[in-house]
């Protein structure tokens, strides 16, 4: 197991994590410039961020300032009620993909979506089932475009909380079974973004890291789970601050061969994103450091 606690050298910041701070959206420029200020080697970015501030111009800023990518968030939301918005969540995942080749990230991360309509307050089906059907194909299509770009998708299971709305996919070992139906010599090409958040309660976790081996562990996301949890998608702990075993589930992912950075990604309305983002940053450095 690495030794996180002489430097950052492999503590990445997802930009959601500071994405608004007081109340006010914190530009991605400025994002970029304060974590390469603070030795802080990679970034995450979410393509509203990467949007507002234009592809290419944040493509040179990364450039400049050398920074990497330990992922880019992120594509999905495959699932629909119309042939018509499926092929439209199709088209928008190739843009997806090849942004994240534009900006040199590792793997593109797919939030898979949940059933149709119910995260715009409109559902058009209970059918689960079904939405789970369209998940496979709809990875199965991207897939297809990723491979002949060279660009990897790593499946982020979600909490079973956001089954209805975000993402039908809840588990590592389901996000496994779908990586082994399209992609069952384990190219690289498919795998899974392991996000604490989501996972940490899962009796099968870690029996599921060993499964994926070192070939689907494309991307590793850390945060906390807070007692209590005051908002299902806003109420992420700060590393340190809540119950899961950090250390134990990194040395887990290593012990596969997983090397890349250590994500931090935390939404928090009413705590760290009230804070400075400088104050945010130092803390997620010091963290990195005494408890991943
Ligand atoms: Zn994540």
């Amino acid at each position: 197991m690495r030794d996180f606690t002489q430097d950052h050298r492999w503590l990445s910041i997802n930009t959601a994590t500071v994405r608004q701070q007081r109340g006010q959206d914190w530009p991605l420029d400025q994002i970029l410039d304060a974590c390469a200020a603070r030795g802080i080697r990679a970034v995450s970015p979410w393509r509203d961020q990467v949007a507002a501030l234009g592809l290419d111009k944040t493509a040179r800023q990364i450039k400049a300032l050398g920074l990497e990518l330990s992922g880019y968030c992120r594509g999905g939301m495959f699932t629909a009620a119309s042939a018509e918005a499926f092929q439209a969540a199709l088209a928008d995942n190739r843009r997806a993909v090849d942004e994240a080749c534009a900006l040199g990230a590792p793997c593109l991360v797919l939030v898979v979506g949940g059933l149709p309509g119910a995260l715009a307050g409109s559902l058009q089906s209970r059918d689960l089932v079904q939405a789970r059907q369209q998940i496979t194909d709809g990875i199965a299509a991207t897939l297809d475009y990723a491979r002949s770009v060279r660009m990897p998708l790593a499946i982020e299971p979600l909490h079973p909380m956001y089954a209805a709305d975000r993402a039908a996919i809840n588990t590592l070992e389901q996000a496994l079974d779908v990586c082994d139906v399209l992609d069952p010599t384990r190219t690289g090409a498919l795998g899974v973004a392991v996000d604490l958040y989501h996972v940490w309660w899962d009796p099968k976790l870690y029996s599921q890291i060993e499964r994926a081996g070192r070939w689907r562990l494309l991307a590793y996301h850390v945060c906390d789970w807070l007692v209590p949890t005051r908002d299902l998608l806003t109420d992420r702990g700060m590393m340190g601050d809540g119950v899961i075993e950090l250390r134990r589930i990194r040395a887990a992912v290593e012990a596969q061969g997983f090397a890349g950075y250590s994500e931090v990604e935390i939404f928090s309305a009413t705590n760290w994103w009230q804070r400075d983002g400088a104050e945010v940053l130092d803390t997620c450095i010091e963290r990195h450091r005494t408890v991943v």
